[in-house]
């Protein structure tokens, strides 16, 4: 029999080889096709879905084949199956190969886009998945977790897939321990490319995860290796770890914010991974938390994360910890490491009066340490006494943590034929590693027919468009632009938005040479940002004095719905003024379930306002959500703003997020916050911002400046300012560091 027999419609197939023991190749084009398919695939059988869009399909792929003779599922040209809309996939039974599917445009119904398992009784065992894609496979609803991989079963094997673009809560990936039949599983996840993941603002953005703290005690056994983790910036935990006998080996972490965290768990083998975080904030490497941990020969380089998120870190533990807590580090190795420019090392880690367990019985042994950018390094919280320091070397400027153990060698560093920076041959030697190399490229790994493109467009990488100044142009100019476009306006010109204008994608507007052009508008809101949208404001006067009379208007606002997409506002040399045509008047108003990665205000001015400008408070549940990443100020005065210029609300005690991270330079507050419905009585107010740093502003008569430090360790910094006829400083408590304050009255 001829098994090359392709493009036959299955039952055909069926009929002719009703009895025939031979592997059967046929092609399926419906969901009632696939199924037949499924129900009668005997072993070495290849199931080919036709190319094409598959919509609304849940496909359960269940079967039993052999080693010798898988049952596969393929697509007729691997990437051109798109599976869309509500979809999902589950295969169950022994010995299943899936290849070639793209899981695009949609989101899961269910939980899971791709389980390895039917339900909780029938799972899926030596089977794999292959050169598959999940590519923005997101449900819009931005805290409605799921997982877009979850793997069950036993001796599975995930390689050679593509993750790209996780936007809504929920772990990328994950291995379950939830049942016996789970565990021990020796799965390999290896070759995939974890493609860019953006910060989610909350717990549940790790990128992988291997077993649950209910199950951590228990083994996984999983071999994660040869993975290219590219820009996984979820949360702080690129892996979570957590459970026993766990491989991460030959691995790249190309610019992640974040660390592979050992949650939980023990017996943990972490080796010859490629940490390049190029002095990108918040890159991180490798933490220790438990026990018989190894953590060898790994390539650190350009780390800047600090506390949890540093290069090397081994935290204290929790006494008797319960499960969901920190167990202690008890005889665990981090031995023959090359840290290389980055910033944090940090010891005991997290000590305070719950996690007072000091690491015992542990090394860390011949690691070497150089870089100019912090020369002192180490951070020790607590006692160090339970771990041997020997061999260690750090470059001469920095300073030892200690004598013994540590030695001091010239920084000298050269970049190798293979791109990387190394140490002379000599310091090479005494860390044990040889020629360094990343282990697995960006292009080895991945499904092979599909791009790794970077997901964000940044302003201004489309066309330029004139708009001419009157009414409606701008909106139409709007309507019509594309990603990364600038809409060039008339130098002195005024335009009236008698429409909402909606940005839909990154669109920068601003005014051709010196007179900048006045923009006006008849709506309540001039911008609205959708999902997928940001906007960049430049040499432009925002006018409210067309704005209609009623309370709640507002320059910016995001949209009301939740946003799985990130956004940014930029405003550079703008003039925003007259926003008083009713009271509460904001600029920026942010809703619910949305969140801006950036928020850039520079040599901006902002007069008479009756509402806010930077409000983002809306994630009141103190569930650790929150509204906005980074706010950059420099170079802005705010004068007659009746309400709060800016407040930023961060609840909850969780501690897996970096932000909010706020700068304010050089900026100028007067006669504001003073209004009678500013609730907040400040002009500046900050709950749970992870990083403040407030430099060279002046407020005079308004409102004063409050801070409630919460959450972690965060760090408040306040230098050179003054404070005139405004108040002192009002914060929860001391936490927070000055220098150079003037209050005068
Ligand atoms: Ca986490």
């Amino acid at each position: 029999m001829n098994t090359e027999i392709k493009y036959l419609k299955w039952s055909v197939i069926c009929f002719l080889l009703i009895s025939c023991t031979e592997s059967r190749k046929g092609i399926v084009s419906d969901l009632e096709e696939f199924k037949e398919a499924v129900a009668n695939a005997q072993p070495g059988d290849e199931i080919i879905m036709a190319n094409g869009i598959w919509e609304n399909v849940e496909l359960l792929f269940e079967g039993e084949g052999t080693n010798e003779k898988p049952i596969f599922l393929k697509a007729e040209t691997p990437g051109k199956v798109i599976i869309s809309g509500q979809s999902n996939l589950r295969i169950a039974g022994e010995y299943l190969d899936v290849s070639g599917l793209v899981f695009k445009n949609g989101f899961t119904p269910t939980s899971e886009v791709i389980s390895f398992r039917k339900n909780k009784e029938n799972l899926a065992y030596n089977s794999r998945i292959h050169n598959c894609v999940i590519d923005n496979f997101n449900n819009p609803e931005r805290f409605d977790a799921d997982f877009w991989v979850m793997i069950y079963g036993r001796n599975n094997r995930f390689d050679h897939n593509t993750l790209i673009g996780k936007r809504n809560q929920g772990v990328t990936m994950a291995v379950r321990l939830n049942a016996p039949e789970n565990q021990e599983n020796n799965h390999i996840i290896e070759y995939n490319y974890f493609g860019p993941r953006q910060i989610l603002g909350s717990n549940g953005g790790e990128t992988l995860r291997i077993g649950t703290s209910h199950f951590s005690r228990t083994y996984s056994n999983t071999l994660v290796r040869k993975n290219y983790f590219d820009r996984c910036n979820g949360e702080h935990e690129i892996i979570s770890n957590k459970s026993c006998g766990n491989e991460f080996r030959d691995n790249v972490f190309f610019e992640s914010q974040g660390t592979l965290t050992m949650r939980h768990g023990h017996h943990t083998l972490v080796e010859n991974n490629y940490f390049l975080g190029n002095r990108k904030p918040n890159t991180g490497g490798i933490r220790i938390i438990n026990e018989y941990q190894t953590v060898q020969k790994n390539y650190l380089y350009g780390l800047t994360g600090h506390r949890f998120r540093g290069a090397l870190v081994i935290m204290n533990g929790v006494p008797n910890s319960p499960i969901n807590r920190y167990n202690q580090v008890i005889d665990s190795k981090m031995n023959n490491n090359l840290v290389i420019d980055s910033d944090y090392i940090q010891l005991c880690a997290g000590s305070d009066e719950e996690r007072s367990a000091i690491p015992i019985g542990s090394t860390f042994l011949n690691n070497a340490i150089l870089g100019k950018d912090n020369l002192t390094p180490f951070t020790i919280y607590d006692d160090v006494s339970g771990i041997e320091f020997n061999g260690n070397l750090m470059n001469e400027e920095a300073e030892l943590p200690f004598k013994d153990g540590f030695d001091k060698v010239e920084y000298q560093l050269t970049k190798n034929s293979n791109g990387l920076l190394q140490p002379n041959s000599d310091v090479l030697n005494i860390v044990g590693l040889s020629e360094l190399r990343l282990p697995v490229t960006k292009e080895e790994t991945g499904a092979d027919f599909y791009p790794k493109n970077d997901i964000e467009i940044a302003f201004r990488t489309g066309k330029i468009t004139k708009v001419e100044q009157g009414e409606g142009s701008l909106f139409l100019a709007i309507q019509n632009a594309e990603a990364g476009d600038v809409l060039m306006l008339e130098e002195g010109g005024t335009y009236l938005l008698r429409k909402y204008s909606y940005i839909k994608s990154q669109i920068t507007i601003m005014t051709e040479g010196n007179a900048k052009a006045t923009v006006l508008s008849e709506k309540s809101s001039f911008f609205r940002i959708e999902n997928g949208g940001a906007i960049e404001l430049e040499n432009i006067t925002i006018d409210g004095a067309e704005s209609p009379d009623q309370p709640g208007n507002n320059v910016i606002s995001t949209s009301k719905y939740a946003m799985n997409q990130n956004y940014k506002v930029f405003v550079k040399n703008c003039t925003i003024k007259d926003l008083v045509v009713n009271h509460s008047f904001d600029f920026l108003k942010t809703y619910k379930h949305t969140f801006a990665e950036s928020v850039l205000f520079l040599n901006s001015d902002f007069t008479n306002i009756s509402g806010s400008i930077i409000s983002m408070t809306t994630e009141t549940e103190d569930l650790g959500i929150y509204n906005v990443e980074n706010i950059d100020m420099h170079k802005c005065s705010f004068s007659d703003v009746q309400g709060i210029v800016m407040d930023v609300y961060r609840g909850g005690t969780d501690e897996s997020t970096f932000g909010p991270i706020i700068n304010i330079v050089d900026s100028k507050f007067s006669n504001s916050g003073k209004g009678k419905r500013n609730r907040a009585k400040a002009s500046l107010k900050f709950h749970g911002v992870q990083k403040l740093n407030v430099k060279g502003c002046i407020w005079e008569d308004t409102a004063p400046l409050k801070l409630y430090l919460t959450n972690g360790e965060p760090i408040t910094n306040i230098e050179d300012c003054s404070f005139k006829n405004t108040g002192e400083i009002i914060a929860n408590n001391e936490g927070y560091h000055t220098s150079n304050i003037i209050y005068q009255n």
